[in-house]
């Protein structure tokens, strides 16, 4: 069984969606740093849209201590993909991270495992790291059907990676129906799939790149309900939606994370 006991430094990641313009952004992130000092203590990364993505980059500065991720990449990098934008493109704005796989991209947007899996070793390929979501429908869970989904979705989304490659990629378990929803998983059923992925990554590749690997609850994460997640070494962070648009309460979700794993 997968060593539990490595405690990772927690990932806070806020994913904005299709929220805040340029200015905005500039507005958000001055606001957000004069709340919170940098701490060792975790990492935060956040995700704009990507017309925001310069000017965020921009008030970031080149050493900052916050992270930027883009919300989504195309696999190929230049050519006839009309409203697409590729991994070098958003290398050079600045980002480190970038989201694939997100539910909203899977449900709305048809982007199936096979995409997913393109966009993945593409973003590897161009020095991005993917975070990479996964997680079932309520449909699924009351089907008893949620390991097999995600299991399914990270053996797809995966597949011919190497252990190297795993070293730079963090998943995102996010059940579908605690995205937006207000009823966030409770911490033992997050526990009990995170558990199922780590275990998934061991059998697949091994127990070193199992362990060393971050794996982030997100569903309706809010600083009232963060705690517990981060008490469980299962859990590495979190995945930020509706949240993470407000300074006040996306610095006080960090600054639980700097301090609950101090
Ligand atoms: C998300 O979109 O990834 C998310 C977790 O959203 P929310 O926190 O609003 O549920």
């Amino acid at each position: 069984m997968t060593n539990e006991t490595l405690v990772h430094r927690p990932l806070i990641v806020g994913n904005w969606k299709m929220n805040k313009t340029a200015t905005e952004a500039v507005a958000f992130i001055r606001d957000f740093r004069n709340r919170i000092p940098a701490s060792p203590h975790a990492d935060v990364v956040i995700a704009p849209p990507f017309t925001a993505l310069p000017s965020a980059c921009n008030a970031l500065g080149p050493s900052s201590w916050i992270s930027l991720s883009a919300q989504n990449v195309h696999w190929e990098p230049y050519g006839a993909f009309t409203g697409e934008i590729s991994a070098p493109m958003l290398r050079e704005l600045g980002c480190r991270y970038v989201i694939v796989g997100h539910s909203e991209r899977r449900g709305l947007f048809g982007e199936r495992d096979e995409t997913i899996h393109k966009k993945v070793r593409a973003a590897l390929k161009h020095g991005l790291s993917p975070i990479l979501c996964v997680g079932e429908s309520l449909e699924e869970r009351e089907a008893s059907r949620t390991e097999s989904v995600v299991t399914t979705q990270l053996g797809n989304s995966l597949a011919g990676l190497t252990t190297q490659d795993l070293a730079t990629v963090t998943i995102a378990y996010e059940p579908v129906w605690a995205i937006g929803t207000g009823r966030a998983a409770t911490t033992e059923q997050a526990v009990t799939v995170h558990r199922s992925i780590r275990l998934f990554i061991e059998t697949g590749w091994d127990s070193p790149t199992a362990s060393a690997m971050r794996i982030l609850y997100g569903g309706s994460v809010t600083p009232q309900n963060i705690e517990p997640f981060l008490a469980s070494d299962a859990i590495d962070g979190a995945l930020v939606g509706g949240a993470c648009l407000d300074p006040d309460s996306f610095a006080t979700i960090v600054r639980i994370a700097q301090t609950q794993r101090a």
